[in-house]
C-alpha cells in the first residue's frame, strides 16, 4: 500500500477561483512592492477587504522576488495569505526558473512554520509576468513534490488552475513525473 505521506498524495488540482477556497492559506502571485494589482493579486485583495493592504503596508517593506510574506486573510475564507514574488518572464536567462522554484520551496517552509496544513497555490507569474506555464507548471509539481517530503504537517497542497488548459498543464507534468493525483474538483 503507499504510503500516506507519499508527497504525491497530498497533491490536488483544481480549476476556479483561488479566492474561495476554505484552507489554511492561499498563495497570492503579488510585487516586490506588495502593493496589490490586476489578476489573483487584484482579486484576493478585493476578497480580504482594505486591512490586508493595511496589514502588509505596516509590517512589510516590500518583499524580494522568488521569497514570501505571510498575513492574515481577513475577509477571506482562508486564514493565511502567503504573498509570494514570482520573477517576471524574461526569455528564460536571467534567473527565472531558480526564482520560481524559491517562491514554492519558500511558501511551504513558511507555511510549515505556521502550523499551516492546507495550502492552495496559483500558477505563479504566468499571468501578467508572463512565465512559460507549462514550464511554470512542471517547476511548481517538482519543488513541492522534493519538499514535501520535509512537512509531514502539511496535509494538503492545491493546485488552483483558473481555466481547463492552464489545468492541462499540471495534468501534462504531473502525468510525465508517474505521479497519482487526487480527483479535480
Ligand atoms: P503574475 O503577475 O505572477 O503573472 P497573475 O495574477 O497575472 O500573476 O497570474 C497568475 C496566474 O493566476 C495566471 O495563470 C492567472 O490566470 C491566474 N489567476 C488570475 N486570477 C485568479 C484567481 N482568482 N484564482 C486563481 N488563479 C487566478
Amino acid at each position: 500500500m503507499a504510503n500516506p505521506l507519499d508527497p504525491a498524495r497530498r497533491l490536488q488540482l483544481v480549476v476556479g477561483d483561488i479566492t474561495g477556497l476554505a484552507v489554511d492559506a492561499i498563495v497570492n502571485a503579488a510585487n516586490r512592492a506588495l502593493a496589490g494589482g490586476g489578476g489573483v493579486d487584484g482579486a484576493i485583495h478585493r476578497a480580504a477587504g482594505p486591512e490586508l493592504k493595511r496589514h502588509t503596508d505596516a509590517h512589510y517593506a516590500g518583499c524580494p522576488t522568488g521569497d514570501c510574506v505571510i498575513s492574515p486573510g481577513f475577509g477571506l475564507k482562508a486564514r493565511h495569505v502567503i504573498h509570494c514574488v514570482g520573477p517576471v518572464w524574461r526569455g528564460g536567462g536571467a534567473d527565472e526558473d531558480r526564482l520560481l522554484a524559491g517562491c514554492y520551496a519558500r511558501a511551504l517552509a513558511l507555511a510549515a512554520a505556521n502550523g499551516i496544513a492546507s495550502i492552495a497555490f496559483p500558477a505563479i507569474s504566468t499571468g501578467i509576468y508572463g512565465f512559460p506555464a507549462d514550464r511554470a507548471a512542471g517547476i511548481a509539481i517538482s519543488t513541492i513534490v522534493k519538499d514535501l517530503i520535509l512537512y509531514d504537517d502539511i496535509e494538503r497542497v492545491i493546485f488552483v488552475c483558473f481555466n481547463e488548459a492552464a489545468a492541462d498543464h499540471y495534468r501534462a507534468q504531473l502525468a510525465a513525473l508517474g505521479k497519482g493525483i487526487g480527483p479535480v474538483e
